[in-house]
Formats: C-alpha cells, sequence, structure tokens
C-alpha cells in the first residue's frame, strides 16, 4: 500500500510537471482501485484542466441526422442488421432548425453525426454534395463552428468539408488493436479509419479520435490507444464506456465498471493536457455529468433537444424527450461545480489556436492557447 501510495505521488507530480507518461504509468494508474487513490488522480487531472483551461467549460450541441448505417458494428444499435433500432433520415430543414435552436441555447459546436448512411456514398457524389450543402447551411444559420461525423469519408469530401467551413472531423478508432478492431468493426478497414484522420489533419480540419472500454480490452491496450493518439496529435480524445445494446451481439454482455471511463478519462487529462476531453451526455445522461466533470473533463457533448425526434447514439432516449440534455440543465451543473460555460469568443479563439499550433508543428513552434 505504502509502496503504491509512493508510486501514484512520484507519477502525479511529475504530471504536473508535464513529464510525459509511460505505458508503465499508464497500466498502474489504470489498476488503482483504493477510493482515496483514484480521488487523487481525479483532483490531479483537475488541476490540470484549471492550468489549461481556467473554470470555462465548452458545450456541444449534438444532432444525429441519421440513422441508416451500411456497417454492422457489434456494439452499436445503428448497425446494418439491428431491426430493433428505429431508422430515420432528417431532412435539410429539420437539421438546420435543430441546429438553430441549439445555437440559440448557447452550445458552442454543432455535432453533426450520423451513421455511414449508404445515401451519402451513392456514385455520382451527391450524397456528400447534400452533406456539404447542409454543413454550410448549418454555418450560416448559426455562426457556430462544425464538428462532422459522418464515418470514413474519401479525401476530396474532406477537403469541400474544410473550404466549407467544418472544423472538426470526429471519427473513433475505438480500440487500436487490429484483432480488437476487427471484432468489433468486421468488414471495416483499420487503416484506412486511421489514415482518414491523418488526412483530415492535413486539411486543416481538428480531429477528434476515441476510445470504447468494456470490450475486451486490457490497461496495456488503453496505453496503447493513448500512445497512437499522441502520434496523431488528436485536438479532442474520448472515451466511452461500452454500453449494451439491444439487438446486438454484444447486448448480454456485462458493460464495465462505471468508474472505468473516469479513470481513464483522468488518466487522459494527465497526458492531453492541453487538449479537449468530453465528458458525454450519451452514456449516463445528466446524472453522470458531475463526475465525468470531476475526472477533468472540459467539454459536454450531447446536448440534444426535445422534440425534434433526435435520438443519442449509445443511449438513443435517456434524458432527451423530457429535456434533461439541454444546455439550461447543464449549466445547473456547471454552476454546482463552480465551473462556468465559456464564451464563443473563448471557444473560437481555442480553435484558431490549435489550427496554428498544426500549422507550426513542423517547425517546432510553440503557440499558447
Ligand atoms: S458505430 Fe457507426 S459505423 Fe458502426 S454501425 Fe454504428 S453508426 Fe455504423
Amino acid at each position: 500500500m505504502k509502496q503504491t501510495q509512493h508510486k501514484l505521488e512520484t507519477i502525479l507530480s511529475q504530471a504536473l510537471q508535464e513529464d510525459k507518461l509511460s505505458t508503465e504509468d499508464i497500466i498502474f494508474l489504470l489498476s488503482l482501485d483504493n477510493a482515496d487513490q483514484i480521488n487523487k488522480l481525479f483532483a490531479a487531472a483537475k488541476s490540470l484542466r484549471r492550468k489549461y483551461f481556467g473554470d470555462k467549460i465548452f458545450l456541444y450541441g449534438f444532432i444525429y441526422a441519421s440513422t441508416y448505417c451500411r456497417n454492422d458494428c457489434r456494439f452499436c444499435y445503428f448497425r446494418r442488421s439491428n431491426t430493433e433500432s428505429q431508422r430515420y433520415r432528417k431532412a435539410k430543414p429539420e437539421i438546420v432548425t435543430a441546429a438553430h435552436r441549439l445555437a440559440e441555447s448557447g452550445v458552442h459546436l454543432i455535432d453533426l453525426t450520423m451513421g455511414e448512411d449508404p445515401a451519402l456514398y451513392n456514385s455520382d457524389g451527391a450524397g456528400f454534395e447534400r452533406l456539404n450543402d447542409l454543413v454550410d447551411s448549418i454555418r450560416r444559420a448559426t455562426g457556430r463552428p462544425i464538428m462532422v461525423s459522418p464515418g470514413v469519408i474519401p479525401d476530396h469530401v474532406l477537403s469541400r468539408l474544410a473550404e466549407t467551413g467544418a472544423s472538426w472531423y470526429a471519427c473513433y478508432q475505438e480500440t487500436h488493436r487490429r484483432n480488437l478492431f476487427n471484432q468489433l468493426r468486421p468488414g471495416q478497414d483499420f487503416d484506412l479509419r486511421l489514415e482518414t484522420k491523418i488526412n483530415a489533419h492535413h486539411l486543416g480540419l481538428l480531429i477528434e479520435e476515441g476510445l470504447l472500454c468494456g470490450v475486451g480490452e486490457t490497461a496495456g491496450d488503453i496505453a496503447h490507444s493513448i500512445d497512437v493518439m499522441h502520434q496523431l496529435d488528436a485536438d479532442q480524445v474520448r472515451v466511452m464506456n461500452f454500453v449494451p445494446q439491444p439487438g446486438t451481439p454484444m447486448a448480454k454482455r456485462t458493460p464495465p465498471d462505471p468508474r472505468r471511463e473516469m479513470l481513464i478519462s483522468a488518466v487522459m487529462r494527465l497526458a492531453f493536457q492541453d487538449r479537449l476531453i468530453p465528458a458525454s451526455l450519451d452514456v449516463d445522461g445528466l446524472a453522470g455529468l458531475k463526475r465525468r466533470l470531476a475526472a477533468g473533463a472540459n467539454v459536454v457533448t450531447s446536448i440534444v433537444p426535445p422534440g425534434e425526434g433526435l435520438a443519442g447514439v449509445a443511449q438513443h432516449s435517456l434524458d432527451i424527450e423530457d429535456g434533461r440534455r439541454t444546455n439550461a440543465s447543464v449549466l445547473k451543473v456547471l454552476d454546482k461545480c463552480s465551473l462556468r460555460p465559456a464564451t464563443n469568443e473563448e471557444y473560437q479563439n481555442w480553435i484558431r489556436c490549435r489550427r496554428q499550433a498544426i500549422t507550426n508543428r513542423e517547425s517546432d513552434r510553440e503557440v499558447a492557447c
């Protein structure tokens, strides 16, 4: 116990001095099961958030525009073969209206997500053109930065989206172990998924990378994911606990300990000190927000407007229609945690700084955000 305590204090103190965590450090931190020790890790994560972001929290509105998907990921409710999932494809006016409502409510970014909808991938390119037009319309209607999450798309489409004004491309590998990836995402190309993110970064889009925990990974696999995320120089990194989905091959799998996501998130804050780490409402709804913020997250994601018939991803209905996934509900939690929503200017300034840092990366010039 004493030895563990000493090792923990050494790792935390080195992290607070911005030393890089080793694989062994990460595995050690993920093995913590003593409440006092876990609280020390969370305190270090919060202290680093404060150092880089003060009391500011960024807020992301979420629009799941189409629940059709050509893929068959074993963990996903919206997998192609799940006959139990509800399918919809929202029309442009509905999406723009929802985005406008979200912007009016005070979110800093519109996250436009969809499955790999076959309608996107038709051979004449009209599907991608509609996506581009949608991004353009949302940008004009809201004035907010936009994150697009349409799955793996060709480089020329990414390039068009960047030109049109998308700021972010989110595409989660979920695991960076090829074997596990092949089990979770059958028939999909591990390398292509990674390369698309690298290319998106080269095209000037910020990128979000993510992992799913409780799907058969080891602590060593998570350390490996963190290493790959470093190599990607990801601007936002997320972890989410696996939620068993009805109608899928993993429906009966026992979900991980709820603390697992928080532990990994806090380790991510130590490993990616000046980057964005989301606290998603998509796993435990509003009830889980406080503990995610306590683990060092600095973005609240999956804010969904009620009354628009929109779904979440891991929790497709939790807290949505009763209005608990709104900005107003989130602000009350922030207040209780002595945190505050950033201004739009602060968020857009962070984006500008990150883009500048990426531009300067090759000449190794530092940019303070
Ligand atoms: S995780 Fe994404 S790509 Fe996989 S089935 Fe679900 S919506 Fe499709």
